[in-house]
Formats: structure tokens, C-alpha cells, sequence
């Protein structure tokens, strides 16, 4: 019955060793106004004395007492500091091991901070046990003020773990409705699943009442039980009788008192009982306990699992992260990356929409007349007809012109390299926080693998800007006016010939004008529909000076060449930038970028200062990997017990 205990005590162990109170263990905890015979109790659980106890010494931390029954008939005699033991303690929490029995801390000074003990005893049944300071009203002597807070917060943290059995003890000669132990327990355990009540000090009562109904549960009744104990009176401590002395005391007298009930009262009962509830505390916990366990242990694989192996072939481990590096950056820019984003675009995408959409719209939204005013286009026919004045619009003006618009497509797609080149610098960020978690070890490599590619990008940049450059140079280097899309050439020419024809007869033809003049009012120009010629007299002109009819449709003429041929080379750009764009930055990038890496980083003098371990890294691994180990210890521990068909 009693094999399920040690184990218990095991699996605390392996927790203790860690350091860790993830899983919170059962235990049994006692709670009791003060003096009211806690640590008498737990002394004679334990069979030993040891514990402080009395009127003036006071518990002041939890201690945490793991009971371990020892076999006497072994032949296991520990010498220590010349002391034969038998029994011995094993202080956990500070690795000093194998004390005789001291306790000498434990009374100073008010903390919730428990001590951990193991007793090792053949006179012990195995029990975990944590004996807390008593229930105090008035502070004494150099207690703070708020003892009672201090005291009952301390209690109720213990006794609230749902895994804890609560062992209340409560004099009988004080009224039990007054319990103060009962009280806290039913705060924290209304239903009294896990509350036990011990009615100590029997001997002590008034001549002529004894505890019968209190014991009966007829009082107050607790679902686990109520055991009366007689624990040594002061005079017994002073008088040093020992403690077997004591329970066979104990035991006559309650089979003086209370021969009904004296099997299942006294200190041996009481250890029995708490031993099977325990137990049964214990298995109900078990499936619970396992979950955690095996949830822990897969959330620490993964965490071991990312912090990779220790470095032991650095070329070998630099080829590897760099080649990670380099396909995950690749694989971000054609949109099969692992770690797709779904806040915001990113990568290829994103290079897609700077394209068509940023790109696009911007040379869409280019006005091809913008900026260009009716006196801008006289002034160019003027100066192209040099001292004659022309009869047609000069060819050279159209030229002069339409290159002076054509420049403008310069500025957004250089602007379109930039945003793509700043797509191209977030995508390093982007793959070296999440897919290379390995980098995060390495903070000497993440940074050089970032400084070579930002390098290799700011490299391409100045030659993707040449080349943008370049198209529009292109495009200005001759201004094919026989490009089969530039229809309104043919038209143009056609009427230009027929004002040729007009032009023999002169004299009909200025009539016509000079008519048309007159119909036409200063402020006649009031047609603001598009593609026609804007009012040009609002700031263009000079109010004195009218456009001759000619002059405006001269204008039209060549507003009309230009749009239609700006449109042309604007389609042209805007197709051929992006292009650009692509082979001589992204595509490049793409190619070189594990080269480059490769090239620059794969060096024997560099290895080893690359792959350095952020201290962090190589701690926590150690951490995680001993977590680990003793999460599996636990696991093992655990199915171990499930499969022992006790219960
Ligand atoms: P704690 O403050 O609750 O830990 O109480 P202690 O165990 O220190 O006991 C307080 C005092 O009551 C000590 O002097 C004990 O010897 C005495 N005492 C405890 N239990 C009994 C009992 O059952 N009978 C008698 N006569 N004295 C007891
Ligand atoms: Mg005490």
C-alpha cells in the first residue's frame, strides 16, 4: 500500500532538482491556531522529535517534510561527523546533505519560502508533509504587526493547491465551532473532499466532558473523518519520555476514554489514514499529472529541438545555414516560403503589387500635357521656324516637346527600383527572424549573412538605376514617328497637306480668319472639355495677346502628337521596367545571393568566429535539455504507477 508514496517522493524530487514547480505534487498540510498541537502531530507521524514545538518557540517558514521508511534489518549505518545514524535528514532546497537532525533556521523570521527535509527512518511511513506556522492573532514580542495576514495568506497559498490534503488540528478543549483550522480549510475545500480533522490534545479536557460526539462527527461532521489524538504534554518534552513511551500511552488511555473508537483513533491510526488518502489522492491526480507531463515534455523537445546541436563540423554547419539562408530568402521572393505572412504582403508578392499596382498607377496618373502650357508650346514652334515665319508646325517643336514629357517617366521608375530594393532589404529581416532559427544562436553569422546580402543588394542598385536610366534614353534617342501605333502622324500629315493646299489660296483663307475673329469674343475661350485646348488666358498670356486662330490650332496639333506619342512610350516603359528590374536586381540577387554568401563568409579563419553561441543559446539548451530529462524521469515514474494495479 504504502509503494505508492516513495514514488511520489521521487517524482518530487525530480521537480526539486530542477527547480521547477510546474506540476503541483499531493502533500498533506497541516493548519492549526497556535499551540494547538501541529508539530506535536507531525512529530509523531514522523516518530521523532525534532520538530520545534512548544509554548514560546513559534514555526516561522513552511517546511516541507518528506517522510522515507528505511528497513532497520539493513545493514545501512551512516557516520557522519563521527554520529552513527540511523535516521537521517536530507535538507533538498540547499543541496546539504545528510544532516542529523537540524532545524535551528526554521524558526526565524516570517517567509512563505519552504524548507524541503527528508527524513529516511525505519520509524516513518511515507508521507509528504508541510507543517505551517500557527494561526496568530496578536503579534508577540518582535512579530509585525499584520502577523495574522502575513500567517493566514502563507496558509492559504498551501491549502488552496488543490492537490493538497488538509489536516486540521483543533484542541479539544476548545470549542470546535471556533476552529480556526476548520475555517481556512473550508475556505479553500467547501465540499470537505480533502479536509481531515484532528481533535488533539484528548487528555486535556474538563473533568467530566469528553469528545465522543465530537469525534462521532455529530458536532461538526468532515467527509474524511475526525481522529482524536493524545500527543506529549509539555511536562512529557521536559521529562524527555520518548515517543514510543507516548503512543502507548496514548493507546491506553483511549481505550480507557473511548474503548468504541480506539481502533480508529491515536497517532498510528491517524498515519494510516493519511497514508491511504494520500494514496487515493495520489491515483485521482495521475492522469492529470500525466497529461501535464507529456505536454511539458513536447513543448521542451521543441524548444531543444530549436536550439539545434552543439557545433561539431563548423564548415559543414556554415554551408548548411547559409544554404537555409539563401533558399528561404529565394523561396520568399517566388512565394513558396514555409512561414507564409498573412498580415501584410510580402516578397515576390510584394514586388508584384510595386510593380502593377504602385508603379503602374503612378505612370497612369502622368498627364502627358502636364506642366506644358499653350505659351511653352508657341514659344517652341516659334523658335523651331528661326526668322521665316512657317507656314506648318515644325516637326522639331513635336520632338522638342514630347522628349521634354517623355523625361518626366524618369522619376517614378527610378522610384520603383527603390521600393523594390527596399522589399529586397526587408525579405533578409523577414528570413533571418523566422525561418533560420538557427541564425538566432549564431549572432556573429546573422549579422555578417545580413551585411553580404544588404552589400550584394546596394551593389545591384546603382546599376538597376543605370539601366532604367538607359530605357528612357532610349526611347529619347530617336523618336520613331513611324511606329505603327502612332496613328495620328499619318492624320496630322494629311492635314498639313491640306492646309498646304489652303495656303495657294491665301486670301480666301485669311477672310475665313479674320471672320472667325470677330465672331470670337476676348474672353471667348471657354471650352474647358478635355483634349481640346484649355484656357490658356487665364495665366498664360498676357490679355493683350490673343491666339490667332492659327497659332491655337498649331497647339492642338502638336498637344495632340505629343499625348498620342507620349501614351506610346509610356506603355513601353511601363513594360520594360519592371523587366528591367527583375533581370538586373531581383533575378541577379536571386542567382548570386549563395555565392555571394558562400564567397565571403565560407573562410577557414572565419568559422569558428562565426559560429560562436550566443552565451544565452548555449545555456538555455542546457536548461532545456536537464527540464527534459527529468520530464521523462517523471513520465517514467508515472506509467510505472498507473500500471501497478494497487487500488
Ligand atoms: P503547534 O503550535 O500547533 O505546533 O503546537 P505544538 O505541537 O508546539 O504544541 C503546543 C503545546 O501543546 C506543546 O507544549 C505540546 O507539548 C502541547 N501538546 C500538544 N498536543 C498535546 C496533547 O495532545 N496533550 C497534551 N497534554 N499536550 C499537548
Ligand atoms: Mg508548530
Amino acid at each position: 500500500m504504502e509503494t505508492l508514496i516513495p514514488t511520489i517522493n521521487r517524482l518530487q524530487e525530480v521537480f526539486l532538482t530542477v527547480g521547477a514547480d510546474i506540476i503541483q505534487l499531493p502533500q498533506i498540510v497541516v493548519v492549526g491556531s497556535q499551540s494547538s498541537g501541529k508539530s506535536s502531530v507531525l512529530e509523531s507521524l514522523v516518530g521523532r522529535d525534532f520538530l520545534p514545538r512548544g509554548s514560546g518557540i513559534v514555526t516561522r517558514r513552511p517546511l516541507v517534510l518528506q517522510l522515507i521508511n528505511v528497513s532497520p534489518l539493513k545493514e545501512r549505518l551512516k557516520v557522519e561527523n563521527g554520529v552513527k545514524a540511523e535516521e537521517w535528514g536530507t535538507f533538498i532546497h540547499c543541496k546539504i546533505c545528510r544532516h542529523p537532525f537540524f532545524f535551528f533556521f526554521y524558526i526565524f523570521g516570517i517567509s512563505p519560502e519552504p524548507i524541503y527535509l527528508k527524513i529516511f527512518s525505519p520509524n516513518v511511513l511515507n508521507l509528504t508533509l508541510v507543517d505551517l506556522p500557527g494561526i496568530t492573532k496578536v503579534p508577540v514580542g518582535d512579530q509585525p504587526e499584520d502577523i495574522e495576514t502575513q500567517v493566514q495568506e502563507m496558509i492559504l497559498s498551501f491549502i488552496s493547491n488543490p492537490n493538497s490534503l488538509i489536516l486540521a488540528v483543533s484542541p479539544a478543549n476548545s470549542d470546535l465551532a471556533t476552529s480556526d483550522a476548520l475555517k481556512l480549510a473550508r475556505e479553500v475545500d467547501p465540499d470537505g473532499r480533502r479536509t481531515l480533522l484532528v481533535v488533539s490534545k484528548l487528555d486535556l479536557m474538563d473533568a467530566g466532558t469528553d469528545a465522543l460526539e465530537v469525534l462521532l462527527g455529530r458536532v461538526i461532521p468532515v467527509r474524511l473523518g475526525i481522529i482524536g489524538v493524545v500527543n506529549r504534554s509539555q511536562h512529557d518534552i521536559n521529562t524527555q519520555k520518548s515517543l514510543e513511551d507516548s503512543m502507548k500511552d496514548e493507546q491506553t488511555f483511549l481505550q480507557r476514554h473511548y474503548p468504541s473508537l480506539a481502533s480508529r483513533a491515536g497517532s498510528r491510526y491517524l498515519a494510516k489514514t493519511l497514508s491511504k488518502l494520500l494514496m487515493h489522492h495520489i491515483r485521482d491526480c495521475l492522469p492529470e499529472l500525466k497529461t501535464r507531463v507529456t505536454v511539458l515534455s513536447a513543448q521542451y523537445q521543441a524548444r531543444l529541438n530549436g536550439y539545434g546541436q552543439p557545433v561539431e563540423d563548423h564548415s559543414a554547419t556554415l554551408l548548411q545555414i547559409v544554404t537555409k539562408f539563401a533558399s528561404d530568402y529565394c523561396n520568399t521572393i517566388e512565394g513558396t516560403a514555409r512561414h507564409i505572412q498573412t498580415t501584410e504582403l510580402c516578397g515576390g508578392a510584394r514586388i508584384c503589387y510595386i510593380f502593377h499596382e504602385t508603379f503602374g498607377r503612378t505612370l497612369q496618373s502622368i498627364d502627358p500635357l502636364g506642366g506644358l502650357t499653350d505659351l511653352d508650346i508657341l514659344t517652341a514652334i516659334r523658335n523651331a521656324t528661326g526668322p521665316r515665319p512657317a507656314l506648318f508646325v515644325p516637326e522639331v517643336s513635336f520632338e522638342l516637346l514630347v522628349k521634354r514629357q517623355m523625361k518626366r517617366l524618369v522619376e517614378p521608375s527610378l522610384r520603383c527600383v527603390e521600393l523594390v530594393h527596399e522589399e529586397l532589404q526587408r525579405i533578409i529581416q523577414h528570413c533571418s527572424s523566422f525561418s533560420t532559427q538557427e541564425l538566432l544562436r549564431f549572432p556573429k553569422l546573422h549579422d555578417s549573412i545580413v551585411e553580404v546580402v544588404t552589400g550584394l543588394l546596394r551593389k545591384r542598385l546603382p546599376i538597376t538605376n543605370e539601366m532604367v536610366h538607359n530605357l528612357v534614353a532610349i526611347e529619347l534617342a530617336y523618336i520613331n514617328t513611324k511606329h505603327p501605333d502612332f496613328t495620328d502622324a499619318a492624320q496630322v500629315s494629311a492635314s498639313v497637306n491640306s492646309q498646304q493646299a489652303e495656303a495657294v489660296d491665301g486670301g480666301k483663307r485669311w477672310k475665313n480668319e479674320k471672320a472667325a475673329e470677330e465672331k470670337t469674343p476676348a474672353t471667348g475661350f471657354s471650352s474647358p472639355s478635355k483634349g481640346q485646348a484649355i484656357n490658356l488666358l487665364d495665366t498664360a498670356l498676357p490679355v493683350s495677346r490673343k491666339l490667332t486662330s492659327k497659332e491655337q490650332r498649331d497647339c492642338e496639333v502638336i498637344q495632340r502628337l505629343i499625348k498620342s506619342y507620349f501614351l506610346i512610350v509610356r506603355k513601353s516603359i511601363q513594360d520594360s521596367v519592371p523587366k528591367t528590374v527583375m533581370h538586373f536586381l531581383v533575378n541577379h540577387v536571386k542567382e548570386h545571393l549563395q555565392s555571394e554568401l558562400v564567397g565571403q563568409l565560407y573562410k577557414q579563419p572565419l568559422l569558428h568566429e562565426l559560429l560562436i553561441e550566443s552565451q544565452d543559446t548555449a545555456q538555455q539548451r542546457t536548461e532545456v535539455a536537464q527540464m527534459l530529462e527529468a520530464l521523462k524521469k517523471a513520465n517514467n515514474v508515472i506509467s510505472e504507477i498507473r500500471e501497478t494495479h494497487l487500488w
